[in-house]
């Protein structure tokens, strides 16, 4: 089967009612026939639900697809796209043990490598995103995982995932990538070496801002860790986001489709816009990592960032203007979301920090959405003002 008819046909079996779409299962544990049955079944000699915190039949059709979707052996499904990222450290590393990350990672990932790891003795190096001929110098006997984003957020450089996972397992490291920007239908790391891919649902697999979520897909020996922690600790996606999610999935690819095709449009138009002094966007052939991006993305996704001429002032007068477009935290929405990293998502960021990621005052993210082309252009090139 294709992508699409994956997306949509993989379901949960039907129950005696026979019923099209896969219904709701809220319920918090299931029965067994007997004694024999309740016996065998927590010593997993039959796979079976118990308990929803471990299973339950629509997470199960949600992570099958993302399984299906991603080219991985299994998965297992999170509240949210953190509690996925936790839950994979967490399960996987010990004290002691060392990652090399990319310097630009979602803001509360980062504070995870700085804040919270370091507690139960786990270091981080980075590098940055144009400097992947670095890595192998920061590697330690330490170092357990290598792990990036790409795109990456908020600058969208894209990074080389087959010179990235050569390296992984020339050095047998994990390599984890957050695939979140790209979607299973635009990037599949799995097939550059990646052995786990972590994805916040809450974006654009949900798509319409409605709900959280999060899934790691991979190999099989390391989801069974990943599972065994998480059956323990209780991060588990709630069955009703599961169904959200899962139909949401159905029509990914045309959406992502449509993302795209808009985030291209608007790209084009800022960078004939004098007013803006650069556009960043991975299918512009101005974008430094174009021919990387060409090769491993199949569009160039929903998010662009471009810099206003005047700093930090000029920015937040662009955005005062903005009649149609949200201000919002989210992004991968149906509706068009701008965002002011440096006085925003990133304001915990010290100004050298900030500028080692390419986050200068002037920056602006868009998180182009499913509205008339026509309609997000006009809405942003008229916040440029007269004047
Ligand atoms: C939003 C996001 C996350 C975190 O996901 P939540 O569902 O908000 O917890 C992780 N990585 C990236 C790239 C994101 O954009």
């Amino acid at each position: 089967m294709n992508f699409e008819t994956k997306a949509i046909r993989l379901q949960t079996d039907r129950s005696q009612f026979q019923e099209h779409s896969t219904p709701l299962y809220l319920t918090s544990s299931f029965v067994f026939e007997d004694a024999e049955d309740m016996r065998s079944s927590f010593a997993e000699e039959k796979e079976r639900n118990l308990y929803s915190r471990f299973s339950n039949p629509n997470t199960a059709e949600f992570v099958n697809k993302i399984v299906s979707l991603e080219g991985a052996e299994a998965g297992y499904a999170f509240a949210t796209g953190m509690s996925a990222i936790f839950s994979t450290f967490a399960a996987l590393l010990s004290s002691g043990d060392h990652i090399i990350s990319c310097r630009s990672v979602f803001g509360s990932t980062h504070s995870l490598f700085t804040k919270y790891l370091p507690k139960w003795n786990i270091s981080t190096s980075y590098f940055n995103a144009d400097e992947t001929n670095l890595i192998e110098s920061l590697i330690t006997d330490h170092t357990k995982i290598l792990y990036v984003e790409t795109p990456t957020n908020p600058g969208v450089d894209v990074l080389d995932l087959e010179i990235i996972g050569s390296i992984a397992k020339k050095y047998n490291l994990l390599f984890i990538v957050d695939n979140c920007f790209a979607t299973p239908y635009l990037q599949n790391p799995i097939q550059y070496g990646a052995d786990l891919v972590v994805h916040s649902a809450t974006k654009l697999i949900d798509g319409q801002g409605r709900v959280l979520g999060g899934v790691t897909v991979g190999k099989k020996e390391l989801i069974r860790e990943i599972y065994l922690f998480s059956r323990n600790t209780g991060p588990a996606m709630s069955p009703f986001n599961a169904w959200i999610l899962s139909k949401s999935l159905e029509t990914l690819s045309v959406r992502v489709e449509k993302h795209c095709e808009n985030a291209l449009n608007l790209a084009h138009s800022l960078e004939n816009n004098e007013k803006v002094n650069f556009v960043k966007y991975p299918f512009l052939k101005s974008h430094p990592n174009y021919e990387i991006a060409k090769k491993q993305m199949k569009l160039g996704g929903n998010i662009l960032v471009f810099e206003v001429k005047g700093g930090i002032k000029y920015a937040q007068k662009f955005l005062n203007n903005l009649k149609m477009c949200s201000l919002s935290a989210n992004l991968g929405d149906t509706r068009t979301i701008v965002t002011h990293p440096a006085s925003s998502t990133h304001s915990k960021l010290s100004i050298e920090d900030l500028l080692k990621v390419g986050i200068t005052e002037g920056l602006i993210r868009v998180s182009v959405g499913l509205e008339n082309s026509d309609d997000i252009i006009y809405d942003l090139t008229q916040a440029f003002g007269d004047e």
